[in-house]
């Protein structure tokens, strides 16, 4: 059945630009350089200027930025095998797997209720004489800190690696180490991902790593390119980790439409809060004093399965993100143990509404009118 609000057709999202990445695919196409071109720099220069960092260094997908990072800060000394590291538990499981996968612990902390991230008022007493990092995830577009969460970090000599995969142009109300409040410039270093549905996406896999630490930068570069720091000339034990230059060109022709597509998801994330009334459905909230990019906008439904089958037979498409925690996934059993309550809950409760372009603020009304009948 055709969906008239599907929760999601990235066709349609690039319709109205569809000539613009034609155009760029082309040439890229033509120039014959499909690695480390001129657009790959561009794009890099480009996103740094966004996070307002000093470095950006394009990689193939989020998961490979975060797992270098963490892999860079191994080499450079400042982690080591077994190191723990504080993630949230509600998160999507690519954070917990770049940090398991570099030989790190997770330790799993439960989510604020208000933003669905990591509750800064538990780090203490997750924290043990092996603590070493935190990774803050801006969940869903909302920024995750605080000044509780710099404080801890700051006592306890964290590194704080932001996982800013759901909220490229979010800004936070607190100003980060280095005075932005511009998440991804926030902590000592960010992962992004540019895979095709986040709000940047691009037209397959791609990731950015972002610093104002030009050893990181350096490490996360060469590690990203078989660990090479110049030509055949290996330092490291390395990757290949590249972005391809046609993906480049694909997200710089869709970075020049990410603020007003960011701001028109706010309007339909003020559309829906506004007229969706139906206590059944509880709304997410809006953090005073922050930019939400509203990646997600999240619903919480006791009725969940019921509520979802109504909107599809009234023609409204949802997903759910996430119906597992990484806790419950079979590949941690045994491994990361204890309960999460408000994390199962959430998993049980959370619908993701339709946010995305083409959606306007019209749309949510209609689609807020239906969910009032539910
Ligand atoms: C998408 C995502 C990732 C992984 O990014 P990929 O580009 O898919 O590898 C990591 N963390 C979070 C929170 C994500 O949403």
């Amino acid at each position: 059945m055709r969906l008239k609000y599907p929760f999601l057709d990235l066709a349609l999202a690039h319709a109205h630009y569809m000539d613009q990445l034609k155009a760029a695919a082309c040439e890229v196409i033509e120039r014959g350089r499909y690695l480390h071109g001129p657009h790959t720099e561009l794009l890099e220069q480009e996103i740094a200027q966004l996070c307002q960092t000093k470095h950006c260094v394009s990689v193939s997908n989020g998961l490979d930025a975060l797992r270098l990072i963490l892999r860079a800060y191994k080499e450079m000394g400042r982690l080591h095998d077994g190191d723990e590291v504080i993630v949230p538990a509600n998160t999507y499981v690519a954070s917990v797997l770049a940090v398991s996968d570099c030989g790190l612990v997770p330790v799993l902390c439960e989510p604020r209720e208000d933003t669905l991230n990591l509750d800064s008022r538990l780090l203490e007493e997750l924290i043990t004489p092996r603590t070493r990092a935190v990774m803050p995830v801006h969940l869903y577009g909302t920024p995750c800190w605080d000044e509780t969460l710099m404080r801890v970090a700051r006592e306890h000599d964290l590194l704080i690696v932001e996982d800013n995969a759901q909220a490229i142009g979010a800004k936070s109300a607190v100003a980060g180490l280095n005075g932005t409040v511009v998440t991804g410039g926030l902590g000592h270093a960010a992962g992004i991902s540019f895979y095709p549905t986040k709000n940047l996406g691009a037209l397959g896999d791609a990731g950015a790593v972002v610093t104002n630490d030009d050893e990181l930068a350096a490490t996360v570069s060469a590690l990203a390119n078989y660990g090479s720091d110049r030509r055949y000339h290996n330092i490291y034990q390395g990757y290949n980790c590249r972005l391809d230059e046609i993906q480049a060109a694909m997200l710089r022709v869709k970075l020049l439409h990410l603020e007003e597509e960011n701001n028109v998801r706010n309007s339909v994330a003020q559309a829906y809060s506004i007229t969706i009334t139906n206590p059944k459905v509880k709304t997410p909230d809006f953090i005073e004093g922050t930019k939400q990019i509203w990646h997600q906008y999240i619903v919480r439904v006791e009725q969940r399965d019921e509520f979802r089958n109504y909107l599809t037979e009234h023609g409204v498409g949802s997903d759910i993100h996430y119906a597992t925690p990484p806790h419950r996934q079979p590949c941690y059993q045994g491994i990361l143990q204890g309960a999460y309550p408000i994390t199962e809950r959430l998993a049980d409760e959370v619908v993701s509404l339709p946010i995305a372009p083409p959606i306007t603020p019209a749309d949510a009304c209609a689609i807020a009118e239906i969910i009032n009948r539910f």
